[in-house]
């Protein structure tokens, strides 16, 4: 690791120990077990997370402020949740004064540079207690998923468990036990490729987390 990953202090190996995170996280449950700490210790009073919308796996921000919500909230949904529109909502109609958020690369650069930069956004510069990145290397329109998971995969998006990109697939797995792996040359053409994701270290966030595919 190093250039691929750009710029970061240090890097750790890492894994929950709470089995109850463990059963619903993407990876190792680090992003859920940090804002529980956060929470428990009074780091952060909320934190802003993608939480389950109104369409299976199209997530929506939400501000959870109990492990409950938390354990809502996890697990990657591999398309846009505009978690740094939520910040305003988390400080004037929750009230929160320690706010934490998780986000890819390009949100955190956008929650850094409202910190740093004069340029008068309410809330972002003395608000943001905790910041904590995930690696993105690519996204997906919400449509691209339902073809991807309906045409390509055979699955209904109601039915599928979770979603995982890795050693060149995307796995589809169904709450049933089938596991679907597509050849990323198949999602290729549906992807997002923002330059910003192109580097999936988070600079501007710490910590931040991820799992492979570097
Ligand atoms: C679009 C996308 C692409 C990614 N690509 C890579 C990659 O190429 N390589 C890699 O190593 N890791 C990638 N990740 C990160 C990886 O999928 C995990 O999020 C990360 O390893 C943390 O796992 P965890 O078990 O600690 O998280 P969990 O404890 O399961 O918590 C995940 C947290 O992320 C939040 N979240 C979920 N989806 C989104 C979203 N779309 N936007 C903002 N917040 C969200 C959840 O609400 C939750 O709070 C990507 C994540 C996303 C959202």
């Amino acid at each position: 690791m190093g250039a691929e990953l750009g710029k970061y202090k240090s890097c750790v190996s890492a894994r929950s120990t709470d089995k109850a995170i463990l059963a619903g996280a993407q990876d190792g449950g680090i992003v859920t077990t940090l804002f529980a700490y956060a929470l428990d210790e009074g780091i952060i009073d909320g934190a802003i997370v993608a939480g389950p919308g109104d369409d299976p796996w199209r997530p929506r921000p939400m501000v959870a402020t109990t492990i409950e919500e938390l354990m809502a909230a996890r697990g990657t949904k591999y398309n846009i949740s505009p978690n740094v529109s939520f910040i305003k909502e988390a400080t004037r109609s929750y009230g929160l004064d320690k706010v934490g958020i998780v986000g890819t690369p390009c949100q955190m650069q956008a929650v850094r540079k409202g910190q740093l930069y004069p340029i008068g956004l309410r809330d972002v510069s003395d608000k943001i207690a905790l910041a904590v990145g995930i690696f993105c290397m690519e996204n997906f329109p919400y449509q691209s998923i339902v073809q991807l998971a309906e045409d390509h995969a055979a699955m209904s998006l109601d039915s599928v468990k979770k979603m995982e990109i890795g050693k060149g697939k995307f796995t589809f797995m169904s709450e049933r036990g089938a596991v679907v792996p597509l050849p990323l040359k198949v999602t290729h053409k549906y992807m997002f490729f923002p330059w910003l994701l192109m580097y999936p270290a988070v600079p501007w966030a710490a910590p931040m987390a991820g799992a492979r595919s570097l």
